[in-house]
């Protein structure tokens, strides 16, 4: 073998070697979009990096208050579900440094696509109100879900990333749109929770990527996050995140334009 493919050889494997264990650049800003208050707890490990840890300018539009939750506090959730559950998101993006945007769309029973884009009252068409927050915030960057599986197959998630591709098209410029190609599935008694990519050749952020922020691990945000939404997450949640191996501990994410071209599994 030629002493300079030698060389290449051994230059390439050291390039290897020290290449980061995510291959997901930080952007300059940074909005995600989502149907409920505790949504951002599936892709906490990567918002952690990049509001907390380099302090990257970060919102969170939430499309509506909740309400469809059960409340899991010992306590109840006085005076009612939305209320607290508007303060959880308050409390969630203050952990995140971001800018809270919360909407009053309703929340469905995750049975039946929710009716968002029919007038009611003096509410705003639904894609004109994100399409103006998008532009108003003006991120780089704008994530949310794919409306194809919605991560979780909720249906308001599967439209809130629906909502999204069609208010980026009445945009004055093109933010690099992101979908979370995470897929999490749950089993019960006891609580355990998978965590998968939707398909092979994703953007990868490896959880257990330690953060300087808080000298712990990225997978840790989202326990911290889950913390911060106490009528939807007890004891069983934050152990069963703690359970995750560490080999699943990973956001998965794709660029809207060259994902939406692949047939990716969806829902029944
Ligand atoms: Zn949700």
């Amino acid at each position: 073998m030629p002493v300079l493919l030698i060389l290449s050889l051994l230059l390439a494997g050291r390039a290897r070697a020290v290449l980061p264990p995510s291959n997901i650049l930080t952007p300059s800003s940074v909005m995600w979009i989502a149907a409920h208050p505790d949504d951002e707890s599936i892709a906490a490990p990567l918002l952690g990096k990049w509001c907390r840890q380099e302090h990257v300018r970060c919102a969170f539009v939430i499309l509506t208050r909740g309400e469809g939750g059960t409340c899991l506090r010992s306590d109840g959730c006085q005076p009612d579900i939305a209320s607290v559950r508007s303060a959880e998101a308050g409390s969630a993006s203050q952990y995140f440094g971001a800018t809270s945007i919360l909407l009053t769309y309703p929340n469905t029973a995750g049975v039946d696509k929710p009716d968002w884009r029919s007038a009611s009252g003096d509410r705003p068409d639904v894609v004109t109100s994100v399409a103006h927050y998008i532009e108003a915030f003006h991120p780089s960057l704008v994530l949310t879900f794919d409306p194809r599986h919605g991560t979780t197959c909720h249906p308001d998630h599967m439209e809130t990333g629906a909502i999204v591709l069609d208010a980026v098209k009445l945009l004055s410029y093109e933010p690099d749109l992101f979908l979370l190609e995470t897929r999490v599935t749950f089993a019960f008694d006891p609580l355990v929770i998978h965590f998968a990519p939707a398909v092979g050749g994703l953007q990868r952020f490896d959880g257990n990527e330690i953060l300087t922020s808080s000298q712990t691990s990225a997978w840790s945000e989202i326990t911290q996050d889950m913390a911060r939404h106490p009528s939807q997450f007890d004891g069983s949640w934050l152990a069963a995140i703690q359970n995750v191996p560490a080999s699943d501990r990973a956001v998965y994410i794709a660029r809207a334009k060259s994902i939406l071209a692949v047939q990716v599994p969806g829902c029944q």
